[in-house]
């Protein structure tokens, strides 16, 4: 027997995720210098981290010999005074992406199920898929999240349902009134999670008030993360808010020191950045209209987005990628997805998004 055998079949099933790839890679195998390309690939910050989030961090490094503190005291202190919650609600992840697996790892065994949508984050079927459970896909309407069908997907064996709001990689929001709704409805032994990676670019009046609601529903999970209009995907930490007994429970799966020191103080510091928080959105305000007019000018139809990124069609999407590559420039194919005729660019810099562009151009003109 190999040693792969020993992994169970739903393990060893899993096709890993594919991150976007990396500026160190691209110039290795296309011997290109790394300066001169443009990563528009995995929804990070195009002005890079807070500069009070930089000297939080540098003055933290002199005590890297420490274990961090395992609580997170200081930080859950400032998430629970920006967001109004009790401590006892928030939990902390090495990114958002290790609180969705927290709950995913604490809740599902084989033979329960979860209910997530076509198109939606790639991390909900993967953590399911991990524990063995069984995911229940609800087809999309116009890329976004059906919550009607997905309530109506949901068996005696469902667990946990994956809301991504706004969604990565289609862009698509739903309502705060359809989300409350979906909320109301939903057996009150189902938790469902809400992943709002991107709200802080969204207008107000498109936001969901979606920490208040943790009070009227207990079976809610928020999830929120630094690593993108904050700046620190690198450094990897993100926050979970939800009743106090689903807290206690992801406490008891999550390693003690998930969240490393220097995280903790860059975190705690982005959260009054308040100046660095709005450019972020500006930017992304001012990109995303010069990639979408770009596209509109080229006759390439795209999806709206709420993100930081925009998802657009263009027939032969394998073979554009492999055109923006050669070229220094890396967005992300879609194919894994499902969505083999489109790509998804993240919003630079307005230079960066016009290298984009104007390799694209001589694409088409090609
Ligand atoms: C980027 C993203 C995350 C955040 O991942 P981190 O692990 O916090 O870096 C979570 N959910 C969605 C939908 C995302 O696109």
């Amino acid at each position: 027997m190999s040693l792969f055998e020993l992994a169970p079949d739903y393990v060893r099933a899993i096709a890993p995720y594919q991150p976007g790839k990396p500026i160190s890679e691209l110039a290795r195998e296309m011997g290109l210098d790394p300066a001169g390309i443009v990563k528009l690939a995995s929804n990070e910050n195009p002005l890079g981290m807070s500069p009070l989030a930089r000297a939080a961090v540098e003055k933290e490094i002199s005590e890297l010999a420490r274990y961090p503190d395992g609580n997170g005291f200081e930080l859950k202190a400032k998430i629970a005074s920006k967001f109004n919650v009790g401590l006892d609600r928030i939990v902390l992840g090495n990114g958002s992406n290790d609180i969705l697996e927290l709950i995913a790892r604490a809740f599902l065994t084989p033979g329960d199920s979860s209910v997530y949508s076509q198109y939606a984050f790639a991390v909900y079927p993967l953590a399911v898929q991990a524990c063995g459970a069984t995911g229940i896909q609800v087809r999309a309407v116009d890329y976004g999240h059906d919550l009607e069908a997905m309530r109506a997907a949901i068996q005696p064996s469902t667990k946990i349902v994956w809301i991504a709001n706004p969604n990565n990689p289609t862009g698509t929001l739903a309502r705060p009134g359809d989300l409350i709704e979906f909320l109301e409805l939903c057996p009150k032994h189902v938790l469902v999670v809400l992943d709002e990676a991107y709200t802080e670019y969204l207008p107000r009046e498109k936001r969901s008030d979606s920490i208040a609601w943790l009070s009227q529903f207990p079976n809610l999970i928020v999830v929120r993360t630094f690593s993108k209009a904050y700046g620190l995907a690198g450094l990897r930490v993100g926050f979970g808010l939800a009743s106090p007994e689903v807290i206690d429970v992801l406490n008891r799966v999550r390693q003690p020191f998930n969240v490393n020191s220097l995280a903790q103080a860059a975190a705690s510091a982005a959260l009054d950045d308040i100046e660095f928080l709005r450019a972020s959105v500006r930017v992304n305000n001012e990109g995303m209209a010069q990639l979408t007019a770009a596209f509109q000018r080229l006759g390439l139809s795209f999806i709206q987005s709420w993100g930081n990124f925009v998802t657009f069609h263009c027939g032969d999407a394998q073979a554009l990628n492999r055109y923006l590559l050669e070229r220094g420039v890396i967005v992300r194919p879609l194919a894994g997805y499902n969505m083999p005729h489109s790509l998804r660019v993240s919003i630079g810099l307005a230079e960066e998004n016009a290298r984009f562009i104007e390799v694209l151009d001589s694409a088409m003109a090609d």
